[in-house]
């Protein structure tokens, strides 16, 4: 007999819940959208609330929420929503800092519910065949260059340039969320120049530099100037063939031979995982790709260019 589905209600109806988060709970038996709670957002046909406490109180039913607005509004919906002792899928990046996912991780923990942190870019179809292939060999050199176009990706969307908003970081966490389950070995930040736009509170491009305990030479680039052609490569060189991971982790070719390419089906990954979680009674918090980011605000050197506008 099949499991009855768990309800969920999305809160923060925007760009990324319209695209991935309806379609991806539609496409998976386990849940059931019931409910979404949103200033302005709704879905067709599903109850809509705007305030999620009222959520909360009047539909006990509903055993998780995915939260889905921009970082700096996220820890205040899922300590409540935690404390009134529901599952919470967190979208990228989980918080605007680390301590406040650590304190979700307390409650979460405290309360015996599952807290997933997601990562859409590790659920990429072609990453596990990439960690594969870098485990087995001596990594000399890995470049990620994560350069798109800003106007075409994020239309007015202010809270990306305000604090917290982690401007260009927004897409490049993406890539540090797949450097990090691909690498082998732990990294850690050495060097930072971050462009900031005279009139923003973000970076709009950003050079890191990594320290490998063995001594490759890791390196990513991050620009959100690009325009034509948009690029979401990570490349390695290794004593044994050059890897390449493309169009942000949904295809790889191996010295220039393509091994794996599929559609994106991320989202429908981050659904099953969330299911097995809770499944299995577990949370999943992994903030490495944040940490990285924090580095790189603490450490970064910054560099005033041209002012932005949309
Ligand atoms: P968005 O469309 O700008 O915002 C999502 C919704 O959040 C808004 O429609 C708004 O709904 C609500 N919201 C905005 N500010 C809020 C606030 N201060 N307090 C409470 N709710 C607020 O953003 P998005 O592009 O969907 O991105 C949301 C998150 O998903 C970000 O963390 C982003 O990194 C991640 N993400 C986005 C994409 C993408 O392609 N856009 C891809 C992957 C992951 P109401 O006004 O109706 O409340």
């Amino acid at each position: 007999m099949a499991a009855i589905p768990h309800k969920i209600a999305i809160v923060g109806v925007g760009k990324i819940a319209h695209d991935q988060h309806v379609p991806s709970i539609a496409g998976n038996p386990d849940f059931e959208l019931v409910a979404t709670v949103s200033r302005h957002g709704s879905v067709d046909g599903v109850e809509a609330f705007t305030d999620l406490g009222t959520m909360l109180a009047k539909r006990p039913d509903i055993g998780a929420v995915a939260l889905c607005m921009p970082p700096q509004a996220r820890f205040s919906y899922a300590v409540e929503a935690l404390a009134a002792r529901r599952h919470v899928l967190l979208e990228k990046p989980p918080g605007a800092t680390l301590s406040e996912v650590h304190e979700l991780e307390r409650l979460a923990a405290q309360r015996g519910r599952t807290l997933f942190a997601t990562w859409h870019s590790r659920f990429a179809v072609a990453v596990p065949a990439a960690k594969a292939w870098l485990a087995d060999r001596k990594t000399e050199r890995l470049a990620i260059t994560w350069k798109e176009d800003v106007r075409r990706w994020h239309p007015g969307q202010e809270w990306i340039w305000e604090p917290g908003g982690l401007g260009v970081f927004d897409p490049g966490i993406n890539a540090l969320s797949i450097l990090t389950a691909i690498y082998p070995r732990p990294l850690h930040l050495v060097s930072a120049d971050l462009s900031f736009p005279k009139n923003r509170g973000t970076p709009i491009a950003a050079s890191l530099r990594f320290a490998d305990p063995e001594g490759a030479e890791v390196t990513a680039e991050f620009d959100w100037r690009q325009e034509g052609p948009q690029t979401w490569d990570i490349e390695a060189d290794t004593g044994a063939g050059h890897m390449k991971l493309s169009a942000g982790g949904a295809s790889l070719a191996i010295d220039g031979k393509k091994v794996e390419q599929a559609p994106d089906r991320e989202y429908a990954g981050i659904y099953r995982r969330f299911a097995e979680l809770i499944r299995t009674d577990r949370s999943d918090v992994d903030l490495t790709p944040m940490v990285h980011v924090a580095d790189a605000f603490t450490l970064g050197r910054r560099i005033a260019v041209e002012p932005f506008e949309f």
